[in-house]
């Protein structure tokens, strides 16, 4: 997988490729996925949701610049993947996941693979964790129709948050916005992304997506 997915498509972080290679995706699939678990797609966990690309998670990730002590926020913890690979990177991970089956599965994985350092919450993450803010990264795993002010509000200075932004629920652009200071934002794109909808308040409402 990393070396020809990750490198061959740009991924040089050396820590990023490192993490990769450390967190076993075979036990963040379903028993009939295994082994597709390193093809290069996005693959279904239940509940209508993905276990993201692992291109998609090492690009976010080396987008994100983390540094062995940053605090991350991730919104949509899914199958529980990418916090795990966040873990390797950084210091505490914050994840909140929607969906109540996901997160109580997610919470058990990450539990059992020894991830003490990432905190679970069920909820609505449109709305940050307000509590455990601020954050140097803040990863949105899902696309929604706008950047969430909760979650640009969250960023400490200096601080990337990257998130998939479109019209539509299920096609959008990669965004990182820089926090350079306290109410300057830059924003940069990408790329082109497909990922499922981020449903909430700051969010797409349910019956749109
Ligand atoms: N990071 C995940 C992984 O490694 O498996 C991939 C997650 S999947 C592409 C996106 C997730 O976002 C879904 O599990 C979905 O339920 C969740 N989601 C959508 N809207 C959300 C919201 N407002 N708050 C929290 N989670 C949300």
């Amino acid at each position: 997988m990393v070396d020809e997915q990750l490198v061959p498509r740009g991924i040089r972080d050396r820590r990023v490729l490192s993490a990769m290679s450390r967190v076993p995706r075979e036990r963040f699939v379903p028993e009939h996925m295994v082994a597709y678990a390193y093809s290069d797609c996005a693959l279904p966990i239940g509940e209508e949701q993905t276990i993201s690309q692992p291109f998609i998670v090492a690009m976010m990730a080396q987008s994100a610049e983390l540094s062995a002590d940053d605090r991350v926020l991730e919104i949509g913890t899914g199958s529980g993947y990418g916090a795990a690979v966040l873990a390797e990177l950084a210091g505490d991970v914050y994840s909140i996941e929607r969906n109540t089956i996901l997160a109580r599965q997610s919470r058990e994985r990450l539990q059992r693979l020894g991830y003490a350092h990432v905190h679970l919450r069920c909820g609505d993450g449109t709305k940050g964790w307000p509590d455990a803010a601020p954050f140097d990264a803040i990863i949105v795993t899902a696309g929604g129709p706008e950047v969430p002010e909760s979650l640009r509000e969250q960023l400490a200075i200096g601080g990337r948050l990257l998130i998939p932004v479109g019209r539509s629920p299920r096609h959008q652009s990669l965004r990182r916005v820089r926090r350079v200071s306290t109410d300057d934002y830059r924003n940069e794109g990408l790329g082109n992304v497909v990922f499922v909808p981020l449903i909430g308040e700051q969010g797409w409402h349910e019956e749109e997506s």
